[in-house]
């Protein structure tokens, strides 16, 4: 039955079925073949997790995958009793009696993440985890404030100053950040993503609480442990590229922690122009190079066998990502982009002194032909 196409059948079925009901209607489906329950509930979390690599019928199950964590409520599932012949022909929509509460659908967008987002529970797990629901909204609350406390503390700390919730908010949308890199920030500050502390709450389940802990480090697989701390190979790597080119730019870097991330974009580093561009790069550095660490995480929990990236595909990564941001704002300061254009000596301020043999461009760049590299 696994991977054939009886099975391949059935998956289909399910996403009909899935397609069409509402999405904030529970939905609860019986299947004749107890595999394909499994498929859905034991495996698919793993399955997930390695990119789906080496599974027959992977197209359409991963299409399941995606139209199940659409919904907005649970998704029930279970293998048809034998005595209920009406299920033997076919997967049948809308029965009755539930036993195991197998598939939670994310009901919440904002949980997004590149590893398991469906996790399978048994149904006494599954009721606890409803009764915990008001409680997990209140302690990912509580995890918002703590964010926003150290980023608090950081601009306190650092900068001496003292921005209210409100400003750090504004700060995270500044319109320097690529959209990516805000999204990321936005979700990070409210603690949006799954890692460890959303896994850390199935303590009754070992298989789901491993999810929770970085196996190299053995620590909770905390955001500011992924961005920050981690001894696999990413963090140290990029923010060693950052001090290299913040160092050229003439300031000193100092060590990083998650709320000088979160408030990247607040710090003004002075007032006249030249300083505008330092801030801008401030901005620009931080917000994309703590994402790439989190696409860098990403990628190696997918991989088969939680293979690092190398140093040399790290700091490749970060050079490419860095030269593409130096072009994409080359090519912002054109006309046809109207009100959006960036001004052209904001350009030339945000990157003047960390170019590559920037002695020997001419002094306005942007208007010439030639290659212009971030010199690291
Ligand atoms: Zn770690």
């Amino acid at each position: 039955m696994y991977g054939t196409d009886r099975q391949a059948a059935e998956l289909y079925d399910i996403l009909k079925a899935v397609e069409a009901t509402p999405a904030e209607e529970p939905l609860k489906i019986e299947l004749q073949a107890k595999e394909t329950v499994e498929l859905l509930t034991d495996q698919l979390p793993d399955i997930e997790d390695r990119g789906y690599i080496g599974i027959s019928n992977k197209k359409i199950l991963s299409k399941v995958a995606n139209s199940l964590r659409k919904r907005r409520t649970q998704t029930f599932l279970r293998k048809a009793p034998p005595d209920d012949k009406a299920a033997k022909n076919s997967a049948k929509i809308g029965s009755t009696l539930i036993n195991r509460l197998v598939i939670e659908a994310s009901p919440d967008p904002r949980l997004e993440q590149s590893g398991a987002k469906l996790s399978s529970m048994t149904q006494a797990l599954a009721y606890k985890a409803i009764r915990e629901q008001r409680m997990k909204k209140y302690s990912r609350r509580n995890c918002t404030s703590m964010n926003i406390a150290k980023a608090q503390a950081s601009m306190t700390n650092i900068h001496k100053k003292n921005p209210t919730r409100k400003e750090i908010w504004k700060g995270l949308r500044h319109g320097d950040f690529t959209r990516e890199a805000r999204h990321f920030l936005i979700m990070t500050a409210h603690d949006a993503y799954m890692v460890g502390t959303h896994w850390d709450k199935f303590n009754q389940r070992p298989d789901l609480q491993i999810r929770a802990t970085c196996r190299k480090c053995n620590v909770t697989k905390t955001m500011e442990h992924i961005l920050t701390e981690c001894n696999c190979n990413g963090q140290k790597t990029v923010w060693r590229l950052v001090e290299e080119l913040w160092e050229k730019k003439g300031h000193k870097w100092r060590s990083i922690d998650l709320g000088i991330i979160l408030t990247c974009g607040l710090p003004t580093l002075g007032k006249n122009k030249s300083t505008q561009g330092d801030s801008r790069l401030y901005r620009i550095i931080i917000s994309d190079s703590a994402r790439l660490i989190w696409l860098i995480r990403n990628k190696r929990v997918c991989n088969d066998d939680g293979q690092e990236a190398s140093e040399i595909e790290i700091r490749n990564k970060w050079i490419a990502m860095m030269n593409k941001r130096l072009q994409i704002d080359r090519e912002m300061t054109h006309q046809k982009f109207e009100k959006k254009a960036l001004s052209k000596t904001l350009v030339l301020a945000t990157w003047e002194r960390t170019l590559l043999d920037e002695n020997q461009l001419e002094g306005n760049w942007i208007q010439t032909n030639s290659e212009v590299l971030v010199g690291i």
